[in-house]
């Protein structure tokens, strides 16, 4: 149902979460939006794709994200699981290893689900395509925006392999979700605007991912995370996932480096996870080989702060903010994008540019907050920092320790990681309380 009309048409540029998330956003205000694909999505979609790479590794989804995409797509969860997500209850069947401490195990009231990145894709392209406005051209590269003075009117794309074949699809609204190579920046050099400031974080992020088979009642839980902390560049994501399989990504920060040898697989895996976990990982039966990724650095661009900027365009996902993946927010934080779409374009479109990159700034500062104080954290490990800083690391630090015995702790801490909770709930008097106490 239209909720506001806005325009006749819109289109989003990239079929990856962000745009999937946003192009069911736009259905409530446009009487049809195209989603431009460059890769080919009519196979069955199990296996990652090119324009998404990073699907072969461990893709969680934050309680935050999972409520707003259910929200987007109601039901979508359920039909999740019954093909077959692993569902898991937040934090008994997640065993939550933070500063190198094991959480308490305690009901938090939020269920989780665990799956493969591709799977989660495949579920919401699904209802994408179901949507009567939706229209999905896939094996289509996007080559260029149709313009018009001060004003984007469109998108120029181009079959597979035909690129001098242009094909204009002119629109009221363009947006670019084209993840970490998103073109809005050249484009806006060409058009004479200027480029956002932009924030880069490096990160030096590694990871090896590995496909296992454990079998059934080896292990309790659906998943068990390992966090990177000051001192511990190492970490680990061991999720069950759908097919039966449990994925088995290997995190390296600031720096450090995962193996692609199974045997330095195995011996890092032993060197984080409980002792329990990786007798079962040991045990495990292989599936494929061990792929690896790398991920140098964290960007936000701060589009909110122009003073011009082309109407008629927006960004969305990676290509407005893309964060060191071991925190797990860039799916989350996409959703949440899409919902502030959602909300400034029930104003109408006057100064849609300026209120939704403003709104988008905001929904996923604290996901940047949060994410960036701990790589700050890690990288400078043992050099000079600021009072303030070296505080709030300390105040972590005692927060997760005390998070081992006393549950409470533990779910605020979880709730905010979760982006349910903003960081500003770690120092509310009962968490300051049982942090100092722990
Ligand atoms: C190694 C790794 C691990 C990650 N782990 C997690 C995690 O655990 N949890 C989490 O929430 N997030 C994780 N992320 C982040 C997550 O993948 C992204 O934040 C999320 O997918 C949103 O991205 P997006 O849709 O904006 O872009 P993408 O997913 O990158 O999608 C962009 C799409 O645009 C298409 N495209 C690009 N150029 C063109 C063109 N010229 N024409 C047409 N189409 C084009 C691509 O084919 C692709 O489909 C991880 C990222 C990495 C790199």
């Amino acid at each position: 149902m239209m909720i506001r009309r806005a325009g006749k048409h819109a289109v989003v540029l990239g079929a990856g979460v962000g745009g999937l998330l946003t192009a069911r956003a736009l259905t409530d205000f446009y009487d049809g939006v195209t989603l431009v694909e460059r890769d080919d999505l009519s196979g069955e979609g199990r296996e990652p794709r090119r324009g998404v790479p990073q699907g072969f590794h461990a893709h969680a989804l934050l309680p935050r994200g999972l409520r707003i995409i259910e929200e987007l797509f109601p039901g979508v969860t359920e039909e999740m699981v019954a093909d077959g997500a692993v569902p898991y209850e937040m934090i008994v069947q997640l065993r939550m290893i933070m500063g190198g401490h094991e959480f308490a195990r305690t009901p938090t009231g939020e269920r989780g689900i665990s799956a493969t990145r591709p799977f989660l894709e495949r579920h919401l392209l699904r209802r994408a395509r179901e949507l009567p406005t939706v229209t999905v051209r896939d094996r289509n590269q996007v080559t260029g925006l149709m313009t018009d003075v001060a004003r984007v009117a469109g998108a120029r794309i181009a079959a597979a392999g035909r690129a001098g074949d242009e094909e204009e699809l002119p629109a009221d609204l363009v947006v670019d979700a084209m993840g970490r190579g998103g073109r809005t920046l050249a484009w806006l050099e060409t058009m004479g605007f200027d480029r956002p400031a932009e924030e880069v974080v490096k990160v030096e992020v590694s990871y090896a991912t590995w496909y296992l088979r454990i079998p059934e009642g080896a292990l309790e839980e659906r998943m068990v995370l390992v966090g990177t902390y000051p001192g511990q560049p190492k970490g680990a994501a061991l999720c069950q996932v759908e097919g039966d399989r449990w994925l088995v990504t290997l995190g390296g920060n600031a720096g450090a480096r995962p193996p692609a040898d199974a045997e330095e697989f195995f011996a890092w895996v032993e060197e984080v996870v409980p002792a329990d976990v990786a007798e079962a990982v040991r045990a495990a039966e292989p599936l494929g080989e061990i792929g690896v990724a790398r991920i140098p650095a964290s960007v936000r661009r701060r589009y909110e702060r122009l003073t011009r900027f082309p109407e008629g365009l927006l960004v969305a996902g990676d290509a407005l903010c893309n964060f060191n993946p071991i925190y797990g927010q860039g799916m989350a934080v996409a959703a949440l994008e899409a919902l502030a779409m959602r909300e400034c374009l029930r104003d109408g479109t006057e100064g849609l540019a300026r209120r939704y990159f403003t709104a988008a700034a905001r929904a996923l500062d604290p996901a940047w907050q949060l994410s960036t104080g701990a790589d700050q954290a890690m990288r400078e490990a043992g050099a000079a920092r600021s009072r303030q800083a070296r505080l709030m690391g300390a105040y972590i630090r005692r927060l997760q320790r005390a998070a081992a015995h006393d549950a409470e702790a533990a779910v605020a801490f979880t709730r905010v990681t979760g982006l349910l909770d903003p960081p500003s709930a770690l120092m509310r008097p009962s968490v300051l309380w049982r942090a100092l106490r722990g």
